[in-house]
């Protein structure tokens, strides 16, 4: 019996669509400030993850990470969660998206960045060509949801920062765009310590360099933030160019 296929009646975007979506007026993002020019790069641009001095720890299976962070004890967010998110995507992506830690609807679904802050982060990688199933990781610096959807704290950062950084030596991704403070936090450490607002490390390079890696990370306002102050859109998008400037053509 021959199968009914149901028509995909979905709207195919074009760029200038997709940048409208995102809430950017694409005659506006035309004379955007220069991605790489617009601050001093604190660390010279990278080819490609290179190897620095030390060697990696060990790396378990991919399912065998998951499955840790799913029975994760470490600290007390086990308590109050439905589940662990891991996070969501492709094992060998070139992209590694790090937000702060899911909210109540990922919590529910399992799944990261599935509320409107998704939606804005959807639209943000369609505008340059990206999405979730091709090319792209998304994951969160807390695994577990944090009450009231706070922002996580130092403790908690710390309990959850060992499963990020095996993420990172699996995928071993071409650029990380970190979401936010918490994001950065857990990337960058002491560079982005508690005093350093997201306006002084957003738009420059910095560099993750952990386990026999270096790798170009670009901080960047969180999509809960600019929902919320869309008028910043402008310079999210000018970090999201800095970031696919630092992918190395292949
Ligand atoms: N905010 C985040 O930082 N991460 C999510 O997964 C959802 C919202």
């Amino acid at each position: 019996m021959s199968q009914i296929v149901a028509p995909d009646r979905r709207r195919k975007l074009d760029d200038t669509q997709w940048l409208e979506a995102m809430g950017l007026d694409p005659f506006w993002i035309a004379s955007a400030p220069n991605a790489t020019s617009n601050n001093a790069q604190t660390t010279p641009l990278l080819a490609q993850p290179a190897a620095v001095e030390g060697g990696a720890p060990e790396t378990r299976s991919w399912a065998a990470l998951e499955t840790a962070i799913r029975d994760c004890r470490a600290c007390a967010l086990c308590e109050g969660r439905r589940q662990a998110v891991p996070g969501s995507g492709d094992q060998q992506a070139t992209w590694l998206i790090v937000g702060e830690a899911p909210g109540a609807e990922e919590d529910q679904r399992g799944q990261p960045f599935v509320g409107n802050a998704g939606q804005l982060l959807d639209a943000m990688l369609a505008a340059l060509g990206l999405n979730r199933q091709n090319g792209v990781y998304i994951t969160n610096a807390v695994k577990c949801r944090p009450p009231e959807n706070r922002s996580p704290d130092a403790g908690e950062l710390a309990a959850c920062e060992a499963f990020l950084q095996e993420q990172i030596r699996v995928i071993q991704p071409a650029v990380i765009l970190a979401l936010g403070k918490s994001a950065a936090q857990a990337l960058l450490g002491q560079e982005a310590s508690k005093q350093a607002a997201i306006q002084r490390l957003r738009g420059v390079q910095h560099t993750y360099t952990r386990d026999s890696l270096a790798i170009p990370v670009v901080v960047t306002y969180h999509p809960a933030y600019l929902l919320r102050k869309p008028e910043e859109k402008g310079k999210a998008w000018a970090d999201l160019l800095l970031a696919a400037s630092l992918i190395p053509a292949v």
